[in-house]
């Protein structure tokens, strides 16, 4: 299965991708976390794309397409993936959509997390990420068990430098205007379906769980 994620960021994409990979055996692939692990090791590509992430911009299409291609050409992606944060401009979506045909393959189901903006101001400003291995915690919804340290390898959490309150209100106008223009986009091709982004971390596993097995009887 070939799937989606969009949604504002703090929706939940990177804690419900995370679950549904376990779940369906196929890849979670991230576009924020390939990028940032091009930044941490100081790539040419990581190394341009920092200046905008820093910024709560969009990276180039140029450079992300080149990461999202490299990954969906190794072997784990043949059977399916869930792709997080990607596409996020229409441009995108196109690129996306002809690299797939190239291969006779396309998306299957996108799933859209609809979250309100005061929700996600709130979620994302607890949000702590291991610097190790990039789990995610949240100071409230979900604390680690030793303050400041990851559960999985005892790595130390930071804040991301764009969870920052004035680089989240920036990300969500990006979202607005670039990415926004995606929902209508997949809706025309018959491949949306919405999902309340709101409630415990099970419950929107569940709706999301059910969304795709429908979908999967539909094929
Ligand atoms: P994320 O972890 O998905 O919130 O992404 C963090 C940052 O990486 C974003 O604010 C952008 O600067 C950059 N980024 C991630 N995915 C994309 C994408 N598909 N297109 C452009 N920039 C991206």
């Amino acid at each position: 299965m070939r799937l989606v994620l969009l949604g504002p960021p703090g929706a939940g994409k990177g804690t419900q991708a995370k679950q549904l990979q376990e779940e369906l055996k196929i890849p979670q692939i991230a576009s924020g976390d390939l990028l940032r692990l091009a930044v941490r090791n100081k790539t040419p590509l990581g190394l341009q794309a920092k200046r905008f992430m820093d910024q709560g911009a969009l990276v180039p299409d140029d450079l992300v397409l080149k990461l999202i291609e490299e990954r969906l050409g190794e072997p784990d992606a043949a059977r399916g993936f869930i792709l997080d944060g990607f596409p996020r401009t229409l441009a995108q979506a196109e690129a996306l959509r002809e690299m797939l045909e190239r291969n006779h393959q396309s998306i299957d189901l996108v799933l859209a997390l609809v979250v309100p903006d005061q929700e996600i101001i709130k979620r994302i400003s607890g949000r702590r990420t291991c610097k190790d291995c990039g789990a995610m915690y949240h100071t409230i919804f979900d604390p680690p068990r030793n303050v400041g340290l990851c559960n999985k390898c005892n790595g130390e959490l930071y804040q991301r430098d764009d969870d920052a309150e004035d680089t989240v209100k920036m990300r969500l106008e990006v979202y607005e205007t670039q990415t926004r223009p995606l929902l209508n986009y997949y809706q025309d091709r018959g491949l949306l379906r919405r999902i309340d982004g709101v409630g415990s971390l099970d419950d929107v596993r569940r709706r999301i769980e059910a969304a795709v097995k429908e979908d999967g009887k539909k094929a």
